[in-house]
């Protein structure tokens, strides 16, 4: 077990220090805490694992925003990248501005390269993006800082002089009008979509059917986030080795079965038994006959056959 905290403050929701005032059933004053215990950090690293998940997610997407982002800037510059679909924004967020499309694009590749020179050994300011940059070149620079990134993140995040600042700089929400933009911040105005589902099963945190499943984009693996809003657990297909992936997996196509022999058309029915087919429909709509998917069990028509003969004997 790991005796570290987040580093970034992070507390656990109802759980409290022996010496909170604001808990408990003495408490009936007007701002009960919500709870003040420390969140244990993730392995090796000095994020809990909730920062860690959501910083990687966000270095993830890096160059599909930007991509994004420049596509939407100018769209006869979209070239390859209709791959990424806009989702319809929510009312309360004003039309895109080019400016700050300019302005988010080149703050995050600036960012980014930042982030890869350094992991590099190179402590040199990173390079911005051509504001004509088409969508498929400025994706692909901002991919291989990513991967860059990426590789070095369990590292960098065990290293208490690197993981705010790089935190500061990719999954901070800063608001409507940032100074800097983040990777989190253009994300939250000009959303991904990947036409993501809803999960089969249950979220392993909140116990709700409140999954959402979004297939690994560009080489990356699938993820599953939690949409209440109390709850934002997160994991991608390949933590806590593997289990995700299982327990979220799309579910069987119904099984397509091989012919059956004894599962008549209405008019081989009728046939079976010397009668018109208006009869065994009829003999359906009495509720004599069950009939699956439009065929007729072989058994069943000449049971309800022998039947009515008896009846009409
Ligand atoms: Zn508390
Ligand atoms: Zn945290
Ligand atoms: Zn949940």
């Amino acid at each position: 077990m790991s005796d570290r905290y987040c580093i970034r403050g992070c507390t656990a929701r109802d759980s409290h220090l022996a010496a909170c005032e604001r808990s408990g059933n003495d408490y009936d004053g007007p701002n009960p805490c919500r709870g003040c215990a420390p969140v244990d950090a993730r392995e090796g690293v000095l994020l809990c694992e909730r920062c860690y998940r959501t910083l990687r997610r966000h270095l993830e997407d890096a160059a599909d925003v930007v991509g994004h982002l420049r596509s939407i800037a100018d769209p006869t510059k979209a070239a390859a990248y209709d791959r990424i679909r806009v989702q319809s924004s929510s009312i309360e967020i004003p039309a895109p501005v080019a400016a700050d499309l300019i302005d988010a694009s080149n703050d995050i590749t600036t960012t980014m390269n930042m982030w890869a020179n350094h992991v590099a050994g190179e402590d040199r300011p990173g390079a911005g993006l051509a504001a004509g940059a088409m969508a498929d070149a400025a994706h692909d620079v901002v991919r291989l800082a990513a991967d860059v990134i990426l590789d070095d993140l369990d590292h960098l995040a065990n290293d208490s002089h690197q993981i705010e600042a790089l935190c500061e700089g990719v999954m901070v929400v800063n608001g409507a009008a940032p100074d800097v933009w983040t990777v989190a911040d253009a994300a939250v105005r000009w959303p991904l979509e990947d036409s993501p589902r809803w999960a089969q099963a249950a979220c392993p945190e909140c116990d709700l059917m409140a999954v959402r499943v979004q297939p690994g984009r560009s080489g990356r693996p699938s993820r599953y986030r939690c949409t209440t809003s109390e709850c934002d657990w997160e994991a991608n297909s390949q933590d806590d080795g593997g289990l995700w992936a299982a327990v979220f997996a799309e579910p069987a196509p119904p099984e397509v079965r091989p012919h059956d022999p004894s599962l008549l058309t209405l008019v081989a029915a009728a046939r079976l038994v010397h009668r018109e087919p208006g009869t065994v429909r009829g003999w359906v709509k009495a509720g004599d006959l069950e009939v699956h998917l439009g065929r007729y069990r072989e058994a069943d028509v000449l049971a309800t056959a022998a039947r009515k003969r008896g009846e009409a004997a």
